[in-house]
């Protein structure tokens, strides 16, 4: 950061652009670097944000591994909390100061997905997303002159941020960065699958493959929606402990008799809900057949292209009447849905500070897309220099 570039907070955002320390994902599976890059000022109906913390998420290794192909170079990230520091031209929802958590899909609430209550596939957010830029299509990221992009639209592992005011929503000071961070994607998306798309009722049994940072949050989403049973299910036993934390009765690994122990616990039927979070085939397999006639399936896991549904249409859906839901950001309206969370947060009912497994420096930052892969835990949460303030 260049001496003097630093706007001051409440200043109306004008003039050259400011210098950020970014991590840099120049080409696939190529170490990580942090350089200083050149962030522009918001345009109209834009905010720029000082980062405290972004959680590393597994798309966000999807992009580092080249499974989700991308342009690049590209700054990742994109599930992350800070404070605004200026806003463009037109910005009403939120002012300078005000801690904001970062939603990587900037919703426009007025096209047809939109306003046919699917802000989850809201086209304008969609086309950003995918194309690494802003609403515009362009970005306020460059290095030497060249352009930089931004993963989903956000690109939160820099110091500085700039994104659509529809992607900065405002949320009390009292939660820290680290725990706002995780708003932004594992817990919008995991809470959203239970509570949204699975449309979880009291009584119901719920079971959960795959208990990351998605996963997880499903199974409090299971939990705050009265699930009576939440099986949760993952490889790794920390994970599985996490899960009983959380609201999980019953937690297992995966093994070939799995479909029959789930169904032994609901009298032979299968659960009302199987949520599958790990995007692997043979977790869908499981999910399909471990739901009960006439339940639902979630989808939610972002697994790789090859991945398909294998599945009888007569025997397995029209004989069953089996629901197969996709589940995309968990179905959430982020402005809504994260001022919900922030409730449910404040009353002790959503657990967050639990979720945030082990933290970072913004210098670690390729320790904490290991400890990713490594599918430990539920969240490796990178904290930038200020990310400790509440
Ligand atoms: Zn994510
Ligand atoms: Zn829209």
């Amino acid at each position: 950061m260049t001496e003097g570039s630093q706007p001051v907070a409440g200043e109306q955002a004008s003039g050259a652009p400011l210098v950020s320390r970014a991590a840099l994902l120049r080409g696939v599976r190529q170490k990580v670097d942090i350089v200083g890059i050149d962030v522009e000022q918001p345009r109209r109906g834009e905010v720029l944000v000082r980062m405290g913390a972004t959680g590393v998420c597994q798309s966000d290794l999807s992009i580092y591994e080249g499974r989700l192909p991308n342009p690049l170079p590209m700054v990742l990230g994109h599930e992350g909390a800070g404070s605004v520091v200026a806003v463009g031209d037109g910005v009403t929802s939120v002012s300078p100061g005000d801690h904001v958590v970062l939603s990587w899909l900037a919703q426009c609430g007025h096209c047809y997905y939109c306003l046919a209550g699917q802000p989850s596939v809201c086209e304008t957010a969609n086309d950003a997303m995918l194309r690494g830029t802003l609403l515009d299509g362009t970005t306020r990221y460059s290095l030497d002159g060249s352009t930089v992009y931004h993963m989903a639209g956000l690109g939160t592992f820099s110091e500085l941020c700039v994104v659509p005011e529809g992607a900065a929503v405002k949320v009390p000071q009292e939660i820290g960065f680290a725990q706002a961070a995780l708003l932004g994607c594992s817990v919008l998306t995991g809470f959203g699958a239970a509570v949204n798309t699975g449309g979880v009722r009291p009584g119901e049994s719920v079971a959960v493959i795959g208990c990351g940072g998605v996963g997880l949050n499903a199974v409090q989403g299971a939990k705050l929606s009265g699930a009576s049973e939440i099986v949760a299910v993952d490889l790794h036993p920390e994970r599985l402990e996490l899960a009983r934390q959380l609201g999980a009765t019953y937690a297992v690994t995966p093994h070939d008799m799995l479909v029959k122990q789930i169904r032994g616990l609901t009298q032979g039927r299968g659960v009302d809900v199987a949520i599958e979070a790990a995007g692997r085939q043979e977790s869908i397999r499981d999910a399909l057949r471990m739901t009960r006639k006439g339940g639902r399936i979630v989808l939610v896991g972002a697994g790789p292209e090859e991945v398909r549904l294998n599945v009888s249409a007569f025997n397995g859906i029209v004989l069953t009447e089996k629901v197969i839901r996709g589940s995309f950001y968990g179905s959430s309206w982020a402005a809504r849905d994260v001022e919900r969370l922030t409730k449910l947060y404040a009353s002790n009912q959503l657990k967050l500070a639990e979720l945030v497994s082990q933290t970072f420096a913004f210098e670690e930052l390729n320790d904490a897309l290991s400890y990713c892969a490594d599918e430990r835990g539920a969240r490796a949460v990178i904290l930038f220099e200020d990310g400790g303030a509440a």
